[in-house]
């Protein structure tokens, strides 16, 4: 649109430089924007949350002045993230339900993880409403089923009516055309598509009159032999609080999953996110990136991102391993649950010079008593586990044992500075240790 550009023009005149790192990439997506709603994307989650930060109230005071609409801005990246939804109302949506263009099947690492998975979009979308009806995708957190649902969506869209929403969506606006006594709208919307693709089902749990209603629209589509495909983070036999009904429907077509990928596909995955994106990393890092982080895509491109930005914002030519092991630490400091209990029982054991079976022994000798208080201490620090488990953990009586523990120590790191310089440099080792 002609307007974000002289939006962009006038923020570019205020200040240069924030311009060149932060506005100057946002664009305007002008398939799925109204006046009203403005959906701006943004190349990173970074300069998503600094544009917001920063700029949304400007934006919004700009094109007001230009139009006189006070508009609904939304700023967008690639990444999509749901909000559990609790209540049958409506609810603020922060990513709207639309195609991604680069979620295709040729930007789809395939791996033995996913296999399957791959191969079922695939016939689906080369068969739509033909072979498997419905199509039930499931698996974990960030292992690509909005990316596969969306892929079919894209290989569609130039031939058929496809509708994508999230099931948040589809809720929301079930709701708000009851409300506004305008059900036949939803009706013509939802049963006049060819494809219909709802992710994270999961989320109408518990929503009955959504559930019935969506009963209605999923056996009207089949009947019409049009292909329904569907995205959950568990298999429709584990979807509880479902109506029997709808969960005989989901388990009527074929149902497959995405496991967690192997240390190849992650590989292979980090290196397309960066040719995507044109980042260059070499290939250490990324290795180092995929053995240190979790499977969670979503959460290694994050991190990717960010190695970037930060790259940038610091005027970096060449990323190097240092400088993307500081970059990680960080991240893994925000992430209590990396470290475990075996990652502090044997850094203490080295520092101690004993054994770590001697920790979580009973014995009395000083030096091993001294080192299972800093290992309790620690692993309260550290580890998302309560209190009664570190008790047995560590054999101790209780929950009120390990408190009373942890309040002496904290007396005597008040107390006695040499020894809290000692556990802070614990503390250092922990993380580190980690994030090499
Ligand atoms: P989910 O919906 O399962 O939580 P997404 O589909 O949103 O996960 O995937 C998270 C991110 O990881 C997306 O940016 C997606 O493109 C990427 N991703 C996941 N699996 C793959 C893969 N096999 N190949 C390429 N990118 C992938
Ligand atoms: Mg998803």
């Amino acid at each position: 649109m002609h307007l974000f550009y002289k939006i962009k023009e006038s923020l570019k005149s205020e200040n240069l430089v924030n311009y060149n790192k932060f506005i100057k990439n946002l664009e305007f997506d002008e398939n799925n924007s109204t006046s009203t709603h403005l959906i701006i994307k943004a190349p990173n989650i970074f300069i998503a949350n600094f544009v917001k930060r920063k700029y949304l109230s400007k934006i919004d005071e700009l094109y007001e002045k230009e139009t006189g609409i006070k508009a609904h801005i939304d700023i967008i990246t690639k990444e999509i993230k749901h909000n559990p939804v609790k209540l049958e109302e409506i609810i603020q949506h922060t990513t709207p339900s639309v195609l991604i263009p680069e979620y295709t099947f040729e930007s789809f690492i395939v791996g033995p993880s996913n296999q399957f998975a791959y191969t079922a979009a695939k016939s689906v979308a080369e068969n739509p409403g033909k072979n498997y009806n419905p199509l039930f995708i499931y698996g974990g957190v960030g292992l690509g089923k909005t990316h596969l649902l969306q892929a079919i969506g894209n290989y569609l869209k130039t031939s058929f009516n496809v509708l994508y929403v999230t099931s948040e969506q589809f809720m929301n606006e079930f709701t708000e055309n009851i409300r506004m006594k305008t059900p036949e709208r939803f009706h013509e919307k939802y049963r006049n598509c060819d494809v219909l693709l709802i992710d994270d089902v999961q989320f109408f749990a518990g929503k009955e009159r959504t559930q019935e209603e969506f009963f209605h629209t999923f056996n009207e589509l089949y009947n019409q032999k049009k292909q329904i495909c569907l995205t959950a983070d568990r298999p429709p036999k584990r979807l509880y609080d479902l109506v029997d009904r709808l969960r005989s429907r989901f388990e009527a077509g074929l149902i497959v999953d995405i496991q967690p990928p192997e240390l190849e596909t992650k590989i292979e995955i980090i290196r397309k996110k960066c040719e995507l994106n044109g980042i260059y990393l070499p290939d250490e890092i990324i290795e180092y990136i995929a053995t240190k982080l979790d499977s969670n895509i979503r959460e290694i491109e994050g991190m990717i991102t960010k190695i970037n930005a930060m790259s940038k914002i610091l005027g970096i030519t060449e990323i190097t391993l240092d400088f993307a092991k500081q970059a990680l630490r960080e991240h893994i400091k925000d992430k209590k649950e990396i470290i475990t209990f075996e990652d502090i029982i044997k850094l203490i054991a080295k520092e101690f010079n004993i054994k770590p079976s001697e920790i979580i022994s009973k014995s009395r000798n000083r030096n091993i008593v001294q080192a299972r208080r800093c290992a309790i201490y620690l692993a309260r620090e550290f580890t998302k586990e309560s209190t009664p488990i570190i008790a047995k953990y560590f054999g101790l009586k209780d929950h009120s044992a390990v408190s009373h523990a942890i309040k002496n120590f904290n007396k005597k790191l008040k107390e006695d500075s040499e020894f809290r310089i000692k556990i802070e440099e614990l503390k250092n080792k922990i993380q580190i240790k980690k994030s090499e």
